[in-house]
């Protein structure tokens, strides 16, 4: 429980996750004015496509206004390749289930929705957060005809994907990986992006590098690649005007937009040493706490972009929350995400909740979420679900995320730390 008000917040706000620029990003937007390149195409376009690609270890790399539309082609593509081009007025997954991350930003599935697709979400593992393997096989076991996984990895700590990957070839399904979060973590040294069929990452402003905007979609294959490119400029065909024979879409990124990220590309080891030291301090910070900090699976690296902790539950004072607000009742040596919360905004430092689950979500509660014993999670806020406990629900009750910007001091985080323990007393 949460005590002290009193004391002075930060003159300067400390943010859950901030742009960190350095120079080179001007340097190269600058360049784009200078060559009137101020279009979306140019050398930063071209160029940002070579260091994303070979920074995933992948063959090509197309560069895109952000990661949603690099995700909405990368469905696209595998509707084609399942399905057969779709007649206009339909979506290339008209109808068919798609199974996809639970615990995610809703921009993973997003496109699946706008394909016509139906997302069958798949709950997290507690050992690592991510979409739980075992949950998946469940899955194929209920709906065998599904050919299509959406899966992201969470904060920058992968689960196991080379696990998704192997259960999707065997049962010939297709695995878009949705690598947003976790530019330049690893699974057994593979690069997260390198998963999927097809996979996407993300440029926004709060993520690991950005761009301001942007995102490119990540694939082996060079057809995939000129198909891509040529969705997200119109689908022009080749012609002396104007020939179309599919819909096109406007998704190309700006030459300057791609400048900036062409110049944080240099820049991603620097933040991810930086995001892993506040991790570390927290973890030391917070040790003798009855709290778990997000885990790392064995055999990865992740890039940790965002910390987060659950609190164990015994240590959890009452807290419910409906679709917009949240409430708790404050109780010694106790507390709760919202508290805690409350009380990092009182120093003015931004925290959030855990990514509320996708099934526990108003627009998804008519559909269904998998769990690793293949109960079907409940559509309600329910804390347990018949069968094995919920656990993405169970750590959006437990869980936030902590400020973790890597422009925070050392000193500044200790008083965040401080302020943590202040609420469990
Ligand atoms: C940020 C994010 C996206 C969307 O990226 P944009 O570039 O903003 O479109 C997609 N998926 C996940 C998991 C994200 O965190």
């Amino acid at each position: 429980m949460y005590k002290r008000k009193d004391i002075k917040p930060f003159e300067k706000k400390v943010w859950l996750a901030s742009p960190t620029m350095h120079g080179d990003e001007l340097k190269w937007m600058t360049d784009a004015f200078n060559k009137n390149w101020m279009t979306t195409a140019g050398e930063n376009v071209n160029e940002l496509e070579k260091i994303a690609a070979a920074s995933a270890g992948m063959k090509y790399a197309v560069a895109l206004c952000n990661c949603t539309s690099a995700l909405h082609l990368c469905v696209k593509l595998a509707g084609e390749k399942l399905y057969g081009k779709p007649v206009i007025s339909h979506g290339a997954l008209e109808g068919k289930r798609v199974f996809c991350s639970d615990m995610t930003f809703d921009a993973t599935l997003n496109p699946v929705v706008y394909e016509g697709g139906i997302p069958v979400f798949i709950d997290i593992e507690e050992t690592s957060w991510n979409m739980d393997p075992v949950a998946l096989e469940k899955a194929f076991e209920m709906y065998p005809e599904v050919k299509l996984v959406v899966s992201a990895e969470l904060y920058g700590f992968p689960g196991r994907m080379d696990r998704i990957k192997k259960i999707c070839e065997k049962h010939g399904a297709l695995l878009i990986e949705d690598a947003a979060e976790a530019m330049g973590a690893t699974i057994d040294g593979i690069q997260c992006g390198a998963f999927g069929d097809y996979s996407a990452v993300s440029y926004n402003g709060n993520k690991i590098i950005t761009g301001s905007s942007g995102g490119c979609l990540l694939t082996n294959d060079i057809e995939v690649a000129n198909k891509a490119r040529k969705w997200s400029t119109q689908a022009r065909e080749n012609a002396p005007w104007y020939q179309h024979e599919e819909v096109g879409y406007n998704y190309r990124i700006s030459n300057v937009v791609a400048g900036v990220a062409r110049g944080q590309y240099p820049y991603l080891a620097e933040h991810i040493a930086q995001k892993k030291a506040i991790y570390e301090r927290y973890q030391e910070g917070l040790k003798d706490l009855p709290i778990k900090m997000n885990p790392v699976t064995e055999g990865t690296e992740p890039n940790y972009w965002l910390s987060a902790m659950i609190i164990d539950k015994e240590y959890m004072c009452k807290q419910v929350r409906d679709d917009s607000k949240s409430l708790y009742i404050p109780e010694e040596g106790k507390t709760c995400p919202t508290e805690i919360l409350e009380a990092i905004a009182s120093i003015n430092a931004e925290g959030r909740p855990i990514w509320k689950p996708m099934h526990m979500q108003p627009m998804y509660r008519m559909h269904e979420c998998i769990g690793k014993d293949g109960s079907i999670r409940a559509k309600t806020n329910a804390y347990i679900a018949g069968g094995t406990i919920d656990v993405g629900a169970d750590i959006f009750e437990r869980g936030l995320c902590l400020p973790s910007d890597n422009k925070m001091t050392p000193e500044e985080q200790d008083r965040i730390i401080g302020v943590i323990k202040e609420c469990f007393e």
